[in-house]
């Protein structure tokens, strides 16, 4: 009788792993871009602004998605769609990064691959062109994770990666901003971090995030961004996570490890533990943020509790959505 009972139970089991290795398998593809959360609303972007912010949304995601429809890695679409975001200096990452208290700018990314975990970051670089392509040498040609500064810099030159001089990064918006959070000493930010997360035909999930942190940090000063686990992780047998927001909370709360923990450890889904991280466990700390997240079954979650976040993704099923209000 008992073992009557077990066969429809193992055949129960049976199915479940059957049909999760076909999605896997499945020859699809899912790409989701951020490029920052915070007070968006209609009133307070011109027309004008949303377009340029759509316009190279949509740029970032066709670089991407040329990489992952032709058959590519995850970790180069994401490096692509980062890439282009970098190179726009309406973004809080490379050209258009944010100032520090000395006027400075220093910027943080980070780059993980989800089918062996591997990973690379760079923290306050100060002349690296695109930050998210010295994260990549970092992963791909050394046996270390993360530099900083001046060892960064040095090795960007060494693998012959673009370096150019602080002017390259400093806009004349972002001089002005220093000045209006310097004088009004409170906490005002241009929220511009650029994050990719995808997964690509073969199943890989790849996540990174790239950014200037927050305006008038104190030189010196790593946020999440660059931080395996803080700001950006990847693993195959769950999810890819990129997030932006109030970095020192993202470090406190491992919130991109935490996403893919809670799954992989409590099963909970992509959409329930991107929401219990941002909507529960952030919000009780009173800060603010957001996700993007993409699980090995082509799902895509994007979360924050800020007023906006700049995201926008598109998958194989010819799904495409470029948003910027809640
Ligand atoms: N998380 C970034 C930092 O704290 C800033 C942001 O995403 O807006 O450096």
């Amino acid at each position: 009788m008992r073992k009557l009972l077990l066969v429809p139970v193992f055949l129960l089991l049976v199915n479940n792993v059957y049909s999760q290795t076909l999605a896997t398998a499945d020859k699809q593809y899912a790409l989701v871009i951020h490029g920052g959360a915070g007070n968006m609303t209609k009133e307070n972007i011109s027309e004008e602004k949303e377009a340029h912010y759509k316009e190279v949304l949509g740029k970032a995601l066709d670089a991407g998605e040329k990489i992952l429809s032709s058959g590519g890695a995850a970790i180069d679409a994401v490096q692509a769609a980062i890439m282009v975001m970098e190179d726009d200096s309406l973004f809080n990452a490379g050209r258009g990064a944010v100032l520090t208290n000395e006027g400075t700018c220093e910027m943080d990314a980070s780059i993980m691959n989800g089918s062996d975990l591997n990973a690379g970051a760079v923290a306050g670089a100060t002349d690296i062109k695109n930050p998210i392509l010295a994260a990549r040498y970092i992963m791909d040609s050394t046996v270390h994770v993360m530099f900083s500064g001046k060892g960064a810099s040095e090795l960007a030159k060494q693998y012959g990666l673009e370096t150019v001089t602080p002017d390259y990064f400093i806009t004349e918006e972002n001089k002005v901003r220093l000045k209006r959070v310097q004088e009004n000493a409170k906490k005002e930010d241009k929220h511009g971090t650029v994050g990719a997360v995808a997964v690509d035909k073969q199943g890989n999930i790849a996540a990174g995030t790239s950014t200037g942190g927050m305006t008038n940090k104190k030189s010196g000063r790593i946020g999440d961004s660059p931080i395996i686990g803080a700001g950006t992780y990847a693993d195959n047998t769950t999810c890819g996570v990129s997030c932006t927001g109030w970095g020192e909370y993202f470090i406190r709360l491992v919130m991109a490890k935490s996403i893919s923990d809670r799954m992989g450890m409590q099963g909970l889904t992509l959409d329930g533990s991107v929401n219990m991280m941002i909507h529960d466990k952030l919000e009780r700390m009173e800060a603010t943020g957001g996700v993007i997240a993409i699980d090995k079954y082509y799902n895509v979650v994007t979360a924050f509790n800020t007023q906006g976040m700049i995201r926008a993704w598109v998958k194989s099923t010819g799904e495409k959505k470029i948003e910027i209000y809640k």
